[in-house]
């Protein structure tokens, strides 16, 4: 037995505590062609002193790019629809009033994908760069004319007034020299925004096994093995602050419920209520796909969304999302 396909962690990645709990391996994989043969080798734990869950032992280095590198991977990220369009415009609706005046116009999306965000971001008369270290996505990238590297030593120092992480930084093997860079690429003034699946969410709670087996309800484990940690508000923060960053805002974003409604007319509301019930990325099958367009006028306020904002102030949302700033 290759000793060296797999990583096992002595300390929780969160907290350096040193007592985890093991939980049940999920049974849905993500790239089973490329983690089959670790399978009895790698599952989860979950720290029991600050609550993370995390992938351990875990997948080696090497496991994971070829799964990054791999064909299969166009299921994930590379499809650049996680926070294009509409989405982008909501993130951004609670990103800018935390962005100092003096910030420069300028974002690094770490973690490009296909370029959905930084498409975007560009039509908002933002200067877009992006890291994206899949070949897939990097040729999206191009295809559609953004600035885009896989090198990090490429990005220039002190530049970006705005860097974000869009369902990448669970993915992350090692976040403190990822934040790290980060910081040598932020300018003064900048800001970071991550944006993770919610571990707190109500459709992580409400995913039991017995459900995840028998219903098409995902599991509350998304994305085993490739999402190496799944957060929630306190153990985002306290990464965060263990790396020198300060958190200025937490909020959490999609109501992540539309699985559990089997029979619903998806497109229930208004635009905004879709673009919060959009799937994760994990959920986006083919690359690039065409997205029917949203042209439904925006009514006034009703009740749901009342409900819905209680529902995501309590931090139940899909998705759980922060921007901080250096400490
Ligand atoms: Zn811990």
């Amino acid at each position: 037995m290759a000793t060296s396909d797999v990583v096992t962690l002595d300390e929780c990645p969160v907290c350096a505590g040193t007592r985890f709990e093991t939980l049940p391996t999920p049974g849905r994989w993500i790239g089973p062609e490329v983690f089959e043969p670790l399978r009895g080798r790698i599952g989860m734990m979950d720290c029991r002193e600050c609550g993370l869950a995390f992938v351990n032992p875990r997948p080696s280095s090497q496991h994971l790019g070829a799964f990054y590198a791999g064909s299969t991977y166009d299921c994930h990220e590379t499809s650049g629809s996680s926070s294009a369009g509409d989405t982008a415009d909501f993130l951004m609706s609670r990103i800018e009033p935390h962005l100092p005046a003096l910030a420069p116009r300028t974002v690094l999306d770490y973690g490009a994908g296909g370029g959905g965000f930084l498409i975007r971001m560009r039509e908002l008369g933002w200067r877009t760069r992006g890291l994206e270290p899949g070949q897939r996505g990097l040729e999206a990238c191009r295809a559609a004319g953004l600035d885009v590297t896989d090198a990090v030593d490429e990005l220039p120092s002190a530049a970006f007034g705005l860097v974000t992480f869009h369902h990448v930084f669970e993915h992350l093997e090692d976040p403190g020299e990822v934040l790290a860079t980060v910081r040598r690429v932020l300018a003064p003034d900048g800001r970071l925004f991550i944006e993770v699946p919610n571990y707190d969410s109500l459709r992580a709670k409400l995913a039991l096994p017995v459900l995840s087996r028998n219903t098409r309800v995902d599991e509350r484990f998304r994305a085993y093995p490739i999402h190496l940690a799944y957060y929630n508000a306190a153990t985002l923060g306290r990464v965060l602050a263990n790396h020198g960053w300060q958190v200025e805002a937490t909020f959490t974003v999609g109501m992540g419920l539309d699985e559990f409604l089997i029979d619903a007319p998806a497109n229930e509301g208004t635009s905004e209520a879709l673009v919060e019930a959009r799937p994760p990325a994990e959920k986006a099958v083919v690359p690039d796909a065409p997205r029917a367009p949203i042209e439904a006028p925006v009514p006034p306020r009703k009740l749901r969304h009342h409900v819905r904002d209680a529902y995501l102030g309590l931090g139940l949302g899909e998705n759980l999302a922060v921007v901080a700033r250096p400490a």
